[in-house]
């Protein structure tokens, strides 16, 4: 009662904005308000088996299921909210909009599809720096509403990449090759996977996650990305 009391008095002075278009937020709103939360620019492609991330990344693995919640584009919605996540200490909204994904897999089919949830790891330096994972913080929503656990440090990472930004292609796939491993193959043995990474960019990373993950056979394998361009 008391801590309700001083949230309120606490939102009185300091008012929370929507991230992603800077309104005062309501008392029930959490970080974005119920407009974007409608407008967020969903792919809807986990009605396609057949869609294009599934096409991407299934001709190196056989694949259960791809899909990414949000479409990115250059000053978007899904720009603003990876923002914040990934360079604003702000681990809360990729649980949140995590959740709302989880929530709309689970009611559209995908209920009892998966066993476990395993987010893409960043580098233990990365870590230390951001002070958390933006993948596992999207994994640990995407948990919740799929009612359903995640492991994350089902796969840990070796050595450091530099910034893949000026690499080539090539370059970026060799630049990740063996760097994944899997902490223990018990835990990953027999499951259906659920590996989850932010952004898709060339499916380098997300496809040596998923060749170490494929040694743990039998093995299930899925992906799910917060965001794939557009
Ligand atoms: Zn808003």
């Amino acid at each position: 009662m008391l801590k309700e009391f001083w949230n309120d008095f606490v939102n009185l002075i300091f008012p929370e904005n929507c991230l992603t278009c800077n309104q005062i937020l309501s008392k029930t709103e959490q970080q974005l308000c119920v407009h974007c939360q409608y407008e967020l620019p969903e792919t809807n492609d986990f009605k396609d088996k057949n869609n294009e991330l599934y096409q991407k990344l299934a001709v190196y693995f056989p694949l259960e299921f791809a899909a990414s919640y949000l479409v990115f584009t250059k000053l978007g919605k899904t720009q603003k909210i990876l923002h914040a996540l990934k360079y604003h200490n702000n681990p809360e909204i990729g649980e949140i909009i995590g959740q709302w994904y989880g929530d709309i897999l689970y009611s559209n089919g995908f209920e009892n599809r998966f066993d476990l949830i395993v987010p893409v790891p960043l580098h233990p330096k990365k870590l230390k720096i951001r002070g958390y994972n933006q993948s596992a913080a999207f994994g640990k929503g995407l948990a919740k509403g799929l009612k359903i656990e995640q492991e994350e440090n089902g796969l840990t990472r070796q050595k450091h990449t530099d910034t893949q930004t000026k690499k080539t292609k090539i370059e970026r796939f060799q630049n990740v090759s063996d760097i994944f491993e899997v902490a223990d193959k018990s835990i990953i043995k027999g499951k259906r996977i659920l590996l989850v990474d932010d952004v898709i960019t060339t499916g380098a990373t997300i496809g040596e996650c998923l060749k170490v993950l494929h040694q743990c056979s039998p093995v299930s394998l899925s992906v799910v990305t917060i965001a794939t361009p557009q």
